[in-house]
């Protein structure tokens, strides 16, 4: 994941603004399999979003990522949020994610960035107020688990 951070905000139009805690999750959608580890960032970007996808699929494909079972193990999975003031339903392209609202593993990690911002009307926080958050477990607190100095920031 750290790896993942570094390849995407060496981009010159991506900006790292902020990361937050590192969660050990239940596997979610195929559910015998191993725990996850899921975080969230905060970036500024000048990339449109579907130039922003792109770099996130770049990023997956030099760490190897391959896709056979569908929401089964892989090395990494980089997903687009949400992104100031964009509502898009393309192909290939859904912003605010079509699953945010349903994903307490990725609104618990969101929620340390961003508990105000409002997907479809609701807050982050709001959202996952209806969520069951007990199979997100804390692993690292933000800042804990990399350092934001450097290039990266
Ligand atoms: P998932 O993230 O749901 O586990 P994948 O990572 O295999 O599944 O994603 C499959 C496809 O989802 C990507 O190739 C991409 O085109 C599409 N996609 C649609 N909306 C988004 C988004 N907001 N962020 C990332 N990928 C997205
Ligand atoms: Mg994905």
């Amino acid at each position: 994941m750290v790896q993942a951070i570094d390849i995407l905000v060496s981009n010159d139009e991506i900006r790292l603004e902020g990361v937050s805690g590192l969660y050990a999750t239940e596997p979610w959608g195929l559910k015998e399999q191993a725990e996850f580890k899921n975080a969230c960032i905060e970036i500024s970007t000048s990339l449109e979003p579907e130039g922003l996808l792109e770099a996130c699929l770049e990023t997956e494909a030099r760490l190897d990522r391959t896709r056979d079972v569908r929401w089964g193990p892989r090395t990494i999975d980089l997903d687009i949020l949400a992104m100031e003031d964009v509502a898009i339903d393309i192909d290939g392209l859904t912003i605010p994610h079509s699953r945010l609202h349903e994903r307490a593993f990725a609104l618990v990690p969101m929620a340390d960035l961003a508990p105000d911002l409002k997907i479809e009307g609701q807050s982050v926080s709001e959202l996952l107020k209806k969520q069951d958050r007990s199979g997100v477990k804390q692993i690292a607190a933000p800042g804990e688990w990399i350092e934001i100095s450097g290039n990266r920031a």
